[in-house]
């Protein structure tokens, strides 16, 4: 096994890139809004993110595309620094095994969801931030902003509308949680701050350093402290076992790494103590995640040794 200097992640980045470039693109860019339908599926960016904030990209790291279900991660980490372990008696953090927006566990399961990560899980993580702070959306917008220290990113109103207007299946997740009274706010402003938080636009650059308080253990870019240590593992254990859609098993094989993905193909993952990465490209699998993420990550932890395993 090889463990890489620092100074050695732009070879490999370079060499992923060459090797996802010639591999015939596969995979279709998410159609169920069309916002989403538009992106080119054969785009292709990866950023590494050192726990100093250094950060190395290849492809198109720097540009901006749907973050998605990667935002789960984020309002897990604020929920749980705001209210520690009662959120866990409202959300489980077991693998699902079905598919994201799936409602079939939640009757047998009196209205908790699973884990953090489908969207039942990540509908009442947002419900009880927006209890705690008025806006989840905002706070959430706010921390991305001061951990990519970029202060331009922002919500895509399309697409949160876009969203809204094909938003049915979320909506009846919401309802039908409410009923168990495992929903707080009313259902329409829930909805409205989850379609925001998911509409968010970022780079992979951005996204690898505001992942990067999960490679430092809970610590901030700034040097505070959101999460305790034993937070920070939590949440990438849940990640590695949860956040890669019903493919979570396959990731964990192939990668090794905690791992976020969403429809947008971008995906987050973490190499405690060491760096944070962020892929994008559009192309998705049947069960949702990026072909071509996929592949580069899986390449990266052969290429450099660098796994939780
Ligand atoms: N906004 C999407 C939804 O709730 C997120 C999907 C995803 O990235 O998994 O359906």
């Amino acid at each position: 096994m090889t463990i890489m200097n620092s100074s050695t992640f732009e070879p490999v980045l370079e060499r992923i890139a060459e090797e996802i470039e010639r591999t015939p693109g596969s995979g279709r860019a998410a159609d169920y809004i069309p916002a989403l339908a538009a992106r080119d599926p054969r785009s292709f960016g990866m950023a590494v993110a050192e726990p100093d904030g250094t950060v190395y990209g290849v492809g198109d790291w720097r540009q901006p595309f749907s973050a998605q279900s990667i935002t789960k991660v984020f309002t897990l980490a604020l929920g749980l620094a705001r209210e520690g372990d009662e959120l866990w008696e409202h959300v489980g953090r077991e693998p699902s095994g079905n598919p994201f927006n799936s409602l079939v566990q939640l009757e047998y399961e009196n209205g908790i969801p699973r884990n953090p990560f489908i969207n039942a899980g990540a509908l009442v993580v947002s419900d009880r931030l927006h209890t705690r702070t008025g806006d989840a959306a905002g706070e959430l917008l706010a921390f991305l902003r001061a951990e990519s220290g970029n202060p331009g990113l922002s919500f895509d109103e399309e697409v949160a509308a876009s969203e809204t207007a094909h938003g049915d299946r979320n909506a009846a997740l919401a309802h039908f949680m409410a009923s168990y009274g495992n929903i707080d706010n009313p259902v329409p402003d829930l909805l409205d701050q989850y379609f925001r938080q998911c509409s968010i636009t970022a780079s992979c650059a951005d996204l690898a350093l505001a992942t990067g308080f999960l490679a430092r253990h809970g610590i901030r870019a700034d040097g505070t402290r959101l999460l305790s240590r034993s937070q920070a593992k939590q949440v990438n254990a849940v990640m590695l076992t949860c956040g890669t859609y019903d493919a979570a098993g396959d990731f964990a094989y192939r990668v090794g790494l905690p791992g976020k993905s969403g429809v947008g193909g971008g995906i987050i993952a973490v190499v405690p103590g060491r760096c944070t990465l962020c892929v994008w490209s559009p192309g998705l699998d049947e069960r949702g995640n990026s072909v071509a993420g996929v592949a580069a990550l899986d390449r990266f932890t052969t290429l450099t040794g660098l796994s939780v395993f």
